[in-house]
């Protein structure tokens, strides 16, 4: 690359933006260790544009952001249009200490937290999907011809993930009109969530590249299926083997992986609040739109929030090592670290707790009568972000996985988005994020 080439240096904010500053390359070396400028305040710029007001930082203070090397990533130039370069950042104080806003910090705190209690590593990948926004009719769901239709941007999506270090692993179309998804394998904790950071700028830059849009926005269109991102979560012993998983019990789930779902689900209201938090993520949430219509556990039923993917045993399959815990309730409003982080930490009140396991719903939550839905624990998710931010005011428990600062700084992003939205309908607010995310 040439030296004047740039590298941007990003992080990804509470609402799940990536924002930074780019530096020529050939000053890439003194930034490793110093960093660009950041002020607290970019912590409250809310995705509708204009910084959130009243926020917890005014105009004061000043931090780094500071490249984490490790995961600088490239997609090569192509057609006139320079490389993409960019490496992600911690948010730093001056001197170099953690700013305690920082959601990379908030995640790698949970994660070490997770290993000095119980000398557990969780795995994880974001499943995520999307859709070109094209005027064009679309091809039928799951089709080849949407598959070829999507080239020559599908091949080469793939071959810029691969480059960026991502390791995609399928490329296909999904229900709605022009949606894809691109799963990708699974990564240590912090590195999963860089990776579902990467994935979408990636696939944002490739459709850039051929003069389309890719839109992760929760719901484009109501009548539609939405653009889910499933969290799909393992926790590893130190020999490597899942915590999750016990041949023996129901559904192969542990009594550990028992407690830690019954954590997810106790905490789901609360969590909604981090993990689906845009004015149009509840009515993504609804039932029998494949995304997670309840609050449950269940298997192979794409209607809970909490699913346990099947186990395949063809070709000599280990189900030990397949097992894991699916959370369906995210998107991509939701700032990854913060999600996962979140997540960790409703499931390890769970285990604190000694929380009995949830039971196993085999059918569908929305076809049960209220003393059903109470016998097997189901219950609602929020009906709008203000309820789950209501939710996440009322958990006490899951307040104080956060900062005072953290909290009110999320708070009054996400408050600034429901002022900002409030003349909207369900259709207007749709387009409007679709344009966001
Ligand atoms: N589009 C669905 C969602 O909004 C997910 C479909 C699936 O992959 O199971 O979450
Ligand atoms: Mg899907």
């Amino acid at each position: 690359m040439s030296t004047t080439d740039l590298v941007a240096l990003v992080c990804c904010d509470l609402g799940a933006i990536v924002r930074g500053r780019s530096v020529p390359a050939a000053q890439l070396d003194e930034r490793l260790g110093e960093g660009v400028g950041w002020v607290p305040a970019n912590h409250a710029l809310t995705p509708l544009g204009p910084v959130a007001e009243p926020n917890p930082f005014g105009a004061t203070g000043d931090l780094r952001l500071l490249p984490d090397a490790g995961t600088r990533v490239t997609v090569s130039a192509a057609d006139g249009v320079p490389a993409l370069e960019l490496i992600l950042c911690d948010i730093v104080e001056t001197d170099g200490r953690p700013w305690e806003c920082c959601p990379r910090d908030f995640l790698r705190d949970t994660l070490q937290e997770l290993e000095a209690a119980l000398d557990i590593r969780a795995v994880a990948s974001f499943e995520q999907e999307f859709q070109l926004v094209l005027d064009s009719p679309p091809a039928l769901p799951f089709s080849l011809e949407a598959q070829r239709r999507a080239e020559p941007f599908a091949t080469a999506v793939m071959t810029a993930l691969v480059e960026a270090g991502t390791q995609p692993e399928r490329f296909f179309a999904e229900y709605a009109p022009h949606q894809f998804e691109i799963p990708v394998e699974v990564a240590g904790g912090l590195a999963s969530a860089d990776r579902s950071v990467v994935v979408r700028e990636v696939v944002r830059e490739i459709a850039r590249r051929e003069g389309m849009r890719a839109s992760f926005a929760p719901l484009l269109d109501p009548a539609q299926a939405g653009n889910g991102v499933h969290i799909h979560l393992n926790l590893l012993d130190a020999a490597g083997r899942s915590m999750l998983y016990d041949g023996g019990r129901p559904a192969c789930l542990s009594e550990f992986g028992g407690r830690f779902a019954a954590g997810i689900l106790k905490h789901a209201r609360a969590l909604s609040a981090l993990t689906a938090p845009s004015p149009t993520s509840a009515a993504r949430l609804q039932p029998h739109r494949w995304s997670a219509g309840a609050v449950c556990l269940a298997e192979r039923n794409r209607e809970a929030l909490l699913r346990i993917p099947p186990l395949v045993s063809l070709d000599g399959g280990d189900p030990a090592r397949q097992l894991h815990l699916e959370y369906r309730g995210a998107d991509a409003a939701a700032n990854p670290y913060l999600a996962l982080a979140a997540i960790i930490r409703a499931g390890l009140d769970g285990v604190r707790s000694e929380l009995p396991a949830p039971p196993i719903l085999d059918r569908d939550p929305a076809q049960l009568d209220d003393a059903e839905a109470e016998r097997y624990g189901v219950g609602a998710l929020p009906a709008s972000l203000g309820d789950a931010l209501q939710a996440l005011a009322e958990d006490e428990v899951a307040r104080g996985w956060m900062s005072p600062l953290l909290y009110d700084a999320y708070l009054s992003v996400k408050q600034a988005e429901l002022a900002g939205t409030a003349d909207l309908d369900l259709s207007e607010l749709c387009t409007r994020y679709a344009a966001i995310y």
